[in-house]
């Protein structure tokens, strides 16, 4: 039976979506894993790079973009992906990972040595200033139950 091919990735936030998805597989790995396949998860499996993933259903984008490889990156899984999905509220509004863009002018002076050091823009922002986005599970973490529902949606789409 067909399953579905599912992304996951995480840019720049605290990781705590990954966490509660991995809790949620602690609960539900068999039903799911007869659904869905992993085309790219680096929480789950090593090997493979996100640049060379092809041909996907849904992937699901943790965190906000500070850099411009996150955004060649979350350019490139667009352009991959059937339908994304913005987790958490750093990828769904850029904060709360978007802090420093309201810094006053002082403190910014303050940061610049450490983000050009980093390769770090100037600017955090949320994935849909970047690319069209077709769901948001929002929360900080992402909420559990609406995450659940999303995922079972796109299980309905795919007829898995
Ligand atoms: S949304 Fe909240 S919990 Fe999730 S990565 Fe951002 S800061 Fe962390």
């Amino acid at each position: 039976m067909p399953k579905m091919r599912v992304g996951w990735i995480t840019f720049t936030c605290s990781e705590d979506s990954t966490m509660v998805f991995l809790e949620l597989l602690n609960k539900n790995f068999f039903e799911w894993d007869n659904r869905m396949e992993f085309a790219y998860c680096k929480v789950l499996k090593r090997e493979g790079s996100v640049l060379q993933t092809k041909d996907v259903d849904v992937f699901f984008v943790e965190g906000a973009i500070s850099t411009d490889d996150e955004e060649k990156k979350l350019r490139h899984i667009r352009n991959i992906s059937k339908y994304v999905v913005a987790v958490g509220s750093c990828a769904c509004t850029g904060m709360p990972s978007a802090q420093r863009n309201l810094f006053d002018k002082a403190m910014q002076a303050e940061i610049e040595e450490r983000l050009l050091k980093h390769n770090l823009r100037k600017n955090v922002e949320p994935i849909n200033k970047f690319i069209k986005v077709d769901d948001y599970v929002m929360g900080c973490p992402m909420g559990e139950e609406i995450f659940v529902k999303t995922l079972n949606k796109y299980f309905t789409l795919f007829g898995v």
